[in-house]
């Protein structure tokens, strides 16, 4: 496995979000900023009770340096109004913060960060539930439940339930939203994508 040093040393132990965001462009954790447009931060009330974890920015977000404004974010957005929440009120935030592809011809296609990515990012993630507090976590895919809850755990066994990070934060997790837009089954799979946010919903009251 690839090492990295980590984004420790650019992680500012305070300052808010603000903070956070101001330093978020220096770090040099990993190599993913060499080849990314740029660093894609968290967004979303600096006190939020919902955070939302995906794994990475997508091309659009990258172009943008916005997080979930891409295709995956149009469906994420579609699924959290029918389960009832309001995007508005939700932290946004990923487990990498650099866009990770490969190149095919004028094309940039999505590379599924590595181990050593999401281990190197980590700190940043840590840090934004120290400063956020939700009281639930919304865990979108495997890179995030990596970062989150640990190289054992199964989201397909425990999609939907409530379980808890390290520190106690109750989470839910579920499925990433562009597995779902890739989905043979579409309809089946955003209604169970639904359900699983909807638990999310009920839980926080
Ligand atoms: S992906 Fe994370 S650790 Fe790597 S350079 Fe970007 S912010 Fe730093």
């Amino acid at each position: 496995m690839e090492h990295f040093a980590g984004a420790e040393k650019w992680v500012p132990d305070k300052g808010g979000l603000r903070g956070l965001q101001a330093a978020l462009p220096d770090c040099r954790g990993c190599d993913l900023w060499e080849y990314a447009d740029q660093v894609v931060p968290g967004d979303g009330p600096a006190r939020a009770r919902l955070m939302l974890v995906g794994e990475q920015p997508g091309d659009v977000e990258d172009k943008q340096g916005t997080v979930f404004v891409g295709p995956a974010g149009r469906l994420l957005d579609k699924a959290l109004a029918a389960a009832g929440i309001d995007r508005a009120d939700v932290y946004l935030t990923n487990a990498v913060k650099h866009f990770r592809f490969e190149e095919r011809g004028k094309r940039r296609i999505h590379k599924t960060p590595a181990v050593s990515h999401i281990v190197a990012c980590n700190p940043w993630l840590t840090r934004e539930l120290a400063v956020v507090k939700p009281s639930l976590v919304v865990v979108l895919g495997s890179v995030a439940a990596r970062a989150l809850l640990g190289t054992g755990f199964k989201v397909t066994q425990h999609r939907g339930e409530r379980v808890e990070l390290p520190d106690g934060t109750a989470a839910v997790p579920t499925v990433h939203p562009s597995s779902v837009i890739r989905s043979e089954e579409y309809r089946r799979d955003f209604g169970l994508f639904v359900d699983d946010l909807r638990v999310a919903a009920e839980l926080l009251g």
